[in-house]
């Protein structure tokens, strides 16, 4: 189970993916104490090349759709590892801290 420690009652909070599309306004609730906490970002070069690698799988989407067209869209398989690694990468270097 992925996870990350709540900063208000140290319990483990599992990062669905509710959690993580959640986690892209910057916040994640305790399923425990109900309290809001703030997603500190991964370390910066962690997250440039997650960011990297997410503009790169959409290009080779897009291009996959222009020269293919709807069988290109075969090609939006490959954003779910992708997603999967940057989940992956947000449990393993981010943080929880207490939303002020
Ligand atoms: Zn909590």
């Amino acid at each position: 189970m992925e996870s990350l420690d709540c900063p208000s009652c140290n319990e483990k909070i599992e990062v669905t993916w509710k959690q993580y599309w959640r986690s892209g306004l910057g916040y994640y609730h305790c399923p425990h104490c109900k309290d809001k906490s703030k997603f500190q970002t991964k370390p910066r070069w962690v997250q440039f090349s997650s960011w990297a690698l997410q503009f790169f799988a959409l290009m080779a989407c897009y291009a996959s759709f222009t020269t293919f067209g709807f069988l290109g869209s075969v090609s939006l398989l490959i954003l779910i590892p992708v997603f999967l690694f940057d989940k992956h990468l947000d449990t393993k270097f981010g943080n929880l801290v207490t939303a002020t």
